[in-house]
C-alpha cells in the first residue's frame, strides 16, 4: 500500500473510533435493550474469534439479562503445563475452537446432547460438567458457548472432539435423516399411539359434528399464508410446511411461530391439517413428536400441572416407560412440535413476567405454556400458537420467530370451496352466482367459516331471490334458521314462525352462551348445561358439539359449533331476555379498557371458574384477552339483531316496547362512541390537513353501524366527522371491515385522503370500497395484497370519481398486467397528481405502458417506482414521455436496475422540465458516463433541487470529483 494510501485507512479507521464514540448511547440501547443478551454476545463471539478480546477480559464482562452470572471455567494448571509442552500442537484445535466460535455456537446449539454425549463417550466430560452446560436457563446458545469454554479448559484432545463432531454432523445432516439413527423403540411405540390418535381425532372437520362427518381431506382449502414482516427472500404465496420452515424467521433464538387470524378464519382447522398430515407421515417429519393443545381445553384445568404431566395426561398418555420417554423428549427438543390453538382463548392474557425452568416443577397450566413460549421451559422446541390479532400484544410479540398471517380465501379459494362443497357442479355454479351478485356476502365468505355458512344454507340464500343476506347477523340468522328447520321440517316456514316454535331453545342455548361469554368459558360441562335449561332436544339442534378431547379422561363436555356461534347467541339472549339488566347494552358499548365485570352474570361455571388466588385477581379485573373480541362480535350482533329489518322477528318473542328501547340504547352507545373518537383529534399543525388517526375501536362502531343498516345513523355518524384525512394503518382491515367502511364513508360531507396501508383488504376488499370511493381524493393501500385484478375494478371505478387524485400503491402484488389500466387513467384524469406503484413487479414493459399514458397527461406530479425492474429500456420510455412535462415535480426510480443508458435520457428531463425538483436514483447501476449527462443537464436547469445517487456504479475517487462539479448531486 502506498502512503497515501495508508494515511486514508488510518484515517477512515479513527473516523470508525470516533463514531463508535459517539454512537455509543444508540450502541448501547441496540446492545441490551431487546431483553436478550444474544445480541451483545454474538459481538462478543465475534470479537474473541478475530482476537480483539482476550479470553480474560472475556470473563470480566457481566452481560446483562443473564439469569445467572457467566464465567469461563478457569484452567486447571496441570492444562496450563501441558500446553506449554505441546505449545505448537496445541493450538492448532484450541485456537481453531476460538476463531470459528460464531459459527461453532450457531452449530451446536441445536444438538448440545448429542455434543455432550461424544465429550462423556471419549472420557473429556463428567456428568457434572453435562449438567453446568445444559443448565436449563440457559438458551440452546448460551449452551453452546458455555461447551465451548469447558472444552476450552480441558485442553487440546477435547477441543478435537469437538471440532470432529460438528464435522461429522455437518456431513451427515439431520439426525433423523442419519440411517443409522433411529429412536429408541417405547419412543417409536409411543409415536405410533400418538400419530394413530390424532389421526383420529382430526379427520373430520370438527364444526359438523352436530350435523354431518365432512371429511377434512374432502373440504380442505388452503387459505392465504402472508408473513406479519416484509421479507425480502420470501416470494410467492407461502404453504403449510412454511408456518414451521425457515422462511421469514425475525428471531432465531425463539422457538414460537404465531399464525394470526380473525375468527373463523381457519386457524383451528389449519392446525387440524397439519395435524392429520403429521399423523399420516405426509408432512413435517422433521418432528418425531407432536403434541396438539387447545387453550380453550387447558382453560378447564384446575390442578397445578408439570410439563410432563401437561403432555401425557393432555395429549396422549404413553402406555409404558413414561420417564424414559419424557428424557428423550429434553433430550432431543428439536424433534418435538407443541401447536397450542386460539391463544387467545386462554382466560389469562400473555404475560412473561413469570416464567417457570424447571420441566419437573409444578405450575398453573397458564404459567408453564407462557413459559413454552418464551422459551424458558424446554428451550429447542417448536411451537405454533394460532390467536386472533387483538389478543397478540408486545409481550408476547417479543418472543416470536416469526409471524404468520391466516388471511382466509382468496376469490379462488372460494371458488374450490363451494366446489368441494357441492359436489352437484350445477348447484356449485348456482351458489357462486348468487355470491358474485352479491358482493357484501362474497366479502363474507372471504372468511372460511361464512364460506361454510353460505354453502351449508344454500337451499335458503338460493331461494331469497334479490337483495339476500348482507351483513353478518343475516347470515347467521339464516344458519339459525336453516338448523331449526333442519330439525322439525314439517312445522312452519314463513314469516318468524320457525323461531317462535324454538324460542326457548334460542334462550337456553342464548343464556349458556352469555354466561360463557361473560365468564370466558367456552366448555361447558352437564352442570352448566342444566343451570341454564338446556334440554336434549336444544343440543340436537346442532349448535352445541360435544368437545374432543386427546385425554378423553373428562365426562362429556361441550362447545359451540364456533365461538362465534357463541356470540351469536349470546347476543340473542340480550336482546331477547326479560331479564336482561338495563346495563347489559351500554356496557357491552363500553371501550374495553373501561368495561368492568358487569357483563357476567351471578351464576359461576364451576368446570370454568380458575382456581388460584392470582387468577381470580385477573378475573375481577379488566376484561382478558379472549372477552374484548367476543363481546365486541357480540355487540357488533346485538347491533345486527336490533336493525329495523329485523324486528318483525321478535314480535311474538318480545314486547316491542321493550324491543325498541333497546334499540336506543344501541344507536345511542354507537353515537357516544363515535363522538369520543372525533373528540380524540387533535387540531392540524399549521400547514397540514387535519387529520385523523383511528384507532381499531373505530373500525368496530363502524362495524356496528353496518350491521344496522340504517343509513340515517350512518350519515348522522360521518356529518359530525370533519377531517382531511382518515388514517386506518394497521387496523386489521379485511374485506368485511371495508365493506362496513364504505357503507359508512360514502356518507362523509368532504372528500378525504384514506390511508389504509399496513392492512389485508386483497382484492375482494378493493371491490368492497368502490362505493365510497367518490368521497376520496386519495387512497394510499401500501402492503395490502392486491393484485392486478383488484386495480382493473379499482381503477375502472375512480375513472369516474371527480375528486380522486392520488394513490399509492406500494408493496403490492402489482404486474405489467395492470399498467395498461394506470395509463388509461392517466390519459383520461387531467387532474391526476400522484402515482405511486414503488416495489411491485413492474418491468420494461409496463413501464413502457406507463409512458403511453404519460405522454397524454399533463397533471402528474408524482410518479415513484421504486423497487420495480424497469431496466434501462424502461428508464428511456418513462423519460421521452416525461421529457416535455411541466406538471413532474418529483420522480423516483430507486433500485431498478437502470444504467448510463437510462441515465442519459432522463438527463433530457431535467433538460427541458420547468417543473422537475427531485429525481431519485439511488441504488442502481449508473456510472460515470450516465452521472457526466446528468451534470451536462443541470447546467441549464436551476430548479431541480438534488438529483440522488447513492449506491451506484462510482468509486470514492469519482464520487469525490463529481460532488465537487456539482453539489445538487447527491452519494
Ligand atoms: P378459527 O380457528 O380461525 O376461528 P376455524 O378453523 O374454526 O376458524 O374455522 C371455522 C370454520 O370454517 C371451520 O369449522 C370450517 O367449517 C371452515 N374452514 C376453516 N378453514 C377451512 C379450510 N382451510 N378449508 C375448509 N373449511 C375451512
Amino acid at each position: 500500500m502506498t502512503d497515501g494510501g495508508k494515511r486514508v485507512v488510518e484515517s477512515l479507521l479513527m473516523l470508525v473510533q470516533e463514531l463508535v464514540l459517539r454512537q455509543r448511547a444508540e450502541i448501547l440501547h441496540a446492545l441490551c435493550s431487546s431483553g436478550s443478551a444474544e445480541h451483545l454476545e454474538q459481538v462478543l463471539d465475534i470479537l474473541l474469534s478475530r482476537g480483539e478480546l482476550i479470553i480474560e477480559d472475556y470473563q470480566n464482562i457481566q452481560v446483562p439479562g443473564q439469569r445467572v452470572g457467566f464465567s469461563v471455567p478457569g484452567r486447571c494448571s496441570h492444562v496450563e503445563e501441558k500446553e506449554e509442552e505441546e505449545e505448537e500442537h496445541q493450538r492448532t484445535s484450541t485456537q481453531t475452537l476460538l476463531a470459528q466460535r460464531p459459527s461453532l455456537v450457531r452449530e451446536l446449539q441445536g444438538c448440545i446432547e448429542d455434543a455432550l454425549r461424544a465429550l462423556v463417550a471419549c472420557g473429556h466430560f463428567t456428568s457434572a460438567d453435562c449438567d453446568d452446560v445444559r443448565l436449563p436457563i440457559h438458551t440452546p446458545s448460551q449452551q453452546a458457548r458455555r461447551l465451548l469454554d469447558n472444552v476450552r479448559s480441558k485442553g487440546e484432545p477435547a477441543a478435537k472432539v469437538v471440532l470432529q463432531y460438528v464435522q461429522q454432523k455437518q456431513e451427515s445432516g439431520s439426525l433423523l435423516n442419519q440411517e443409522n439413527w433411529t429412536p429408541p423403540k417405547e419412543v417409536l411405540k409411543y409415536q405410533k399411539k400418538l400419530s394413530s390418535s390424532m389421526s383420529a381425532q382430526s379427520c373430520f372437520l370438527s364444526s359438523y359434528g352436530g350435523t354431518s362427518h365432512m371429511s377434512l381431506d374432502d373440504i380442505y382449502t388452503d387459505g392465504q399464508l402472508e408473513l406479519a414482516h416484509n421479507c425480502k427472500d420470501v416470494h410467492g404465496p407461502l404453504g403449510l410446511e412454511d408456518i414451521v420452515g425457515t422462511a421469514g424467521t425475525v428471531n432465531a433464538e425463539a422457538d414460537t411461530v404465531l399464525v394470526s387470524g380473525d375468527a373463523g378464519g381457519g386457524k383451528s382447522t389449519l392446525l387440524q391439517r397439519l395435524h392429520l398430515l403429521w399423523a399420516r407421515g405426509t408432512a413435517l417429519q422433521d418432528f418425531l413428536l407432536l403434541f396438539p393443545f387447545s387453550c380453550r381445553r387447558l382453560n378447564s384445568e384446575r390442578q397445578e400441572l408439570s410439563v410432563q404431566e401437561l403432555l401425557f395426561q393432555h395429549c396422549c398418555w404413553p402406555d409404558r416407560e413414561q420417564e424414559e420417554i419424557f428424557q428423550f423428549i429434553l433430550d432431543h427438543p428439536h424433534l418435538i412440535l407443541f401447536t397450542f390453538d386460539g391463544l387467545d382463548e386462554l382466560k389469562q392474557g400473555f404475560s412473561d413476567e413469570h416464567w417457570l425452568c424447571c420441566p419437573t416443577q409444578r405450575a398453573p397450566v397458564h404459567i408453564l405454556l407462557f413459559s413454552l413460549i418464551q422459551g424458558s421451559l424446554m428451550k429447542g422446541v417448536r411451537k405454533v400458537v394460532t390467536s386472533r390479532p387483538e389478543a397478540v400484544g408486545p409481550a408476547l410479540k417479543k418472543h416470536l420467530r416469526k409471524e404468520v398471517i391466516l388471511q382466509g380465501f382468496s376469490p379462488s379459494g372460494i371458488d374450490c370451496f363451494v366446489h368441494k362443497h357441492h359436489r352437484d357442479p350445477t348447484v356449485a355454479a348456482k351458489v357462486l352466482e348468487s355470491l358474485q351478485k352479491n358482493t357484501a356476502l362474497l366479502g363474507l365468505c372471504h372468511s372460511p367459516v361464512f364460506c361454510w355458512i353460505v354453502s351449508q344454507c344454500h337451499k335458503e340464500l338460493l331461494g331469497c331471490g334479490e337483495g339476500g343476506p348482507q351483513t353478518i347477523t343475516d347470515v347467521y340468522l339464516m344458519i339459525l334458521q336453516h338448523f331449526f328447520q333442519h330439525q322439525s321440517p314439517l312445522k312452519s316456514t314463513t314469516g318468524s314462525g320457525w323461531l317462535q316454535e324454538n324460542l326457548n331453545t334460542a334462550l337456553h342455548l342464548g343464556q349458556l352462551a352469555f354466561e360463557g361469554i361473560g365468564t370466558s368459558c367456552y366448555i361447558f360441562s352437564g352442570t352448566d348445561l342444566e343451570a341454564c335449561g338446556v334440554t336434549e332436544k336444544d343440543i340436537c339442534m346442532g349448535f352445541l358439539i360435544q368437545s374432543k378431547d386427546m385425554s378423553s379422561t373428562h365426562s362429556k363436555r361441550f362447545e359451540f359449533l364456533h365461538v362465534i356461534t357463541q356470540c351469536f347467541f349470546a347476543a340473542l339472549h340480550i336482546v331477547l331476555s326479560n331479564n336482561t339488566d338495563r346495563s347489559t347494552i351500554p356496557k357491552l358499548f363500553e371501550p374495553p379498557n373501561r368495561r368492568a365485570t358487569g357483563l357476567r352474570s351471578s351464576t359461576c361455571f364451576g368446570a370454568c371458574l380458575p382456581s388460584t388466588n392470582q387468577q381470580e385477581q385477573a378475573f375481577k379485573g379488566e376484561a382478558t384477552s379472549s372477552e374484548t373480541p367476543n363481546l365486541q362480535i357480540t355487540a357488533t350482533f346485538v347491533s345486527g339483531l336490533l336493525s329495523q329489518r329485523h324486528l318483525s322477528l321478535w314480535l311474538h318473542c318480545c314486547p316491542s316496547a321493550v324491543m325498541e328501547k333497546r334499540v336506543r340504547q344501541v344507536v345511542r352507545c354507537l353515537s357516544k362512541g363515535m363522538h369520543k373518537h372525533f373528540k380524540s383529534i387533535s387540531p392540524p399543525v399549521e400547514g397540514e390537513k387535519k387529520s385523523m388517526h383511528a384507532m381499531p375501536g373505530f373500525v368496530w362502531l363502524i362495524k356496528c353501524i353496518y350491521e344496522m343498516q340504517e343509513s340515517t345513523i350512518a350519515k348522522d355518524a360521518m356529518s359530525k366527522l370533519e377531517v382531511d384525512h382518515l388514517k386506518l394503518t394497521y387496523c386489521n382491515i379485511g374485506p368485511v371491515e371495508c365493506t362496513a367502511l364504505a357503507y359508512v364513508l360514502q356518507h362523509l360531507r368532504n372528500p378525504i385522503g384514506l390511508q389504509l396501508d399496513n392492512n389485508s383488504v386483497g382484492d375482494v376488499g378493493v371491490e368492497q370500497l368502490l362505493p365510497c370511493m367518490h368521497i376520496c381524493n386519495s387512497l394510499y393501500l401500501r402492503n395490502n395484497n392486491i393484485t392486478d385484478e383488484g386495480i382493473r375494478k379499482l381503477l375502472a371505478k375512480v375513472i369516474q370519481c371527480d375528486s380522486f387524485r392520488k394513490i399509492a400503491l406500494f408493496n403490492n402484488k402489482l404486474t405489467d398486467a395492470c399498467t395498461q389500466h394506470f395509463s388509461h387513467l392517466l390519459k383520461t384524469k387531467q387532474d391526476f397528481l400522484a402515482l405511486r406503484l414503488g416495489n411491485n413487479n413492474i418491468t420494461e414493459e409496463g413501464a413502457k405502458q406507463l409512458a403511453e399514458g404519460l405522454k397524454h397527461n399533463h397533471s402528474l406530479a408524482y410518479l415513484g417506482l421504486w423497487g420495480n425492474k424497469i431496466g434501462d429500456a424502461g428508464a428511456v420510455a418513462l423519460a421521452s414521455a416525461l421529457e416535455s412535462s411541466t406538471s413532474l415535480v418529483w420522480l423516483s426510480l430507486v433500485g431498478n436496475g437502470v444504467g448510463s443508458e437510462g441515465a442519459r435520457a432522463l438527463s433530457n428531463i431535467i433538460k427541458n422540465s420547468t417543473s422537475l425538483e427531485e429525481l431519485w436514483l439511488t441504488k442502481n447501476c449508473i456510472t460515470r458516463t450516465g452521472v457526466e449527462c446528468l451534470i451536462q443537464a443541470l447546467e441549464h436547469n436551476t430548479h431541480v433541487k438534488s438529483v440522488w445517487l447513492i449506491n451506484n456504479d462510482l468509486s470514492l475517487e469519482e464520487v469525490e470529483e463529481l460532488t465537487q462539479r456539482e453539489s445538487r448531486l447527491i452519494f
